[in-house]
């Protein structure tokens, strides 16, 4: 179940799910990343009250620049991320962050090794699966049962507001064996669900159903809580999914 907690009268978004990392999406109140320059001064100022928070120094917060890859890297200080769209976490005295707005946001956290990781799965990166990619690196690099990855899956657009060619659709029904329930025709128009899509896909990897939470959340149909890239004239201003080791 999520709910909205607050960072400094901030709103963020968290799940009972995961209660002992701190694992939550930020809202339009508590952004982390902009592109536009009119607006820097209020991403440090959250980036700040984000780390006091967390009590880590502003350095241990690292965002890699994604490209709607499938590519995924392990967190390391000092380090920058170009083309990078999953990270993995493996030292708790850091705190990780990806950005979106619309595009699925999924965070990983293995409560028995302390291990996790934050990915985003636009149509691109669900078409590429990247959260099963994900998922595979847990098992095989750093030990990872699957009966203790537990995922939320956070705001991103829903099936009402999603619409997508016959190309994008082909491609994304081909990642799962079973599709139904995860899209619509309405009016000769094809609508897909992208968070369900991937929590399918997690579901015949062998995630068990109770390890995954997804958010009831839309970015468009509740766009006064979270940024979207279609309903907000192609917005550069990013809600985020965050994560932090215990
Ligand atoms: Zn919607």
């Amino acid at each position: 179940m999520f709910h909205i907690a607050n960072i400094q009268n901030k709103r963020i978004l968290k799940s009972d799910l995961i209660q002992s990392a701190q694992a939550f999406f930020t809202t339009r109140d508590s952004f982390l990343l902009t592109k536009d320059e009119k607006q820097p001064q209020i991403v440090s100022e959250n980036r700040a009250s984000v780390c006091e928070y967390l009590n880590i120094p502003p350095e241990n917060l690292i965002t890699p620049v994604q490209t709607h890859s499938s590519n995924i890297a392990i967190a390391q200080k000092g380090q920058s991320y170009p083309d990078t769209d999953g990270l993995i976490l493996t030292d708790s005295k850091l705190a990780i962050f990806l950005n979106f707005a619309d595009c699925t946001p999924l965070i990983f956290y293995d409560e028995k090794q302390n291990i996790g990781a934050v990915s985003h799965a636009g149509w691109r990166g669900t078409e590429q699966k990247i959260g099963v990619l994900t998922i595979e690196k847990l098992v095989k690099d750093f030990n990872s049962q699957l009966e203790n990855i537990k995922i939320l899956i956070g705001p991103a657009i829903c099936k009402t507001c999603y619409n997508v060619q016959e190309d994008v659709f082909q491609k994304l029904k081909n990642t799962v064996k079973n599709f139904e329930n995860l899209y619509e025709i309405k009016n000769n128009q094809i609508f897909v669900d992208l968070k369900n899509i991937n929590k399918q896909q997690f579901l015949e990897t062998g995630i068990p159903s109770q390890n995954i939470d997804v958010c009831t959340y839309c970015t468009c149909c509740n766009n006064d809580l979270f940024f979207s890239y279609r309903n907000e004239n192609k917005t550069t201003k990013r809600h985020n999914a965050l994560l932090k080791l215990c």
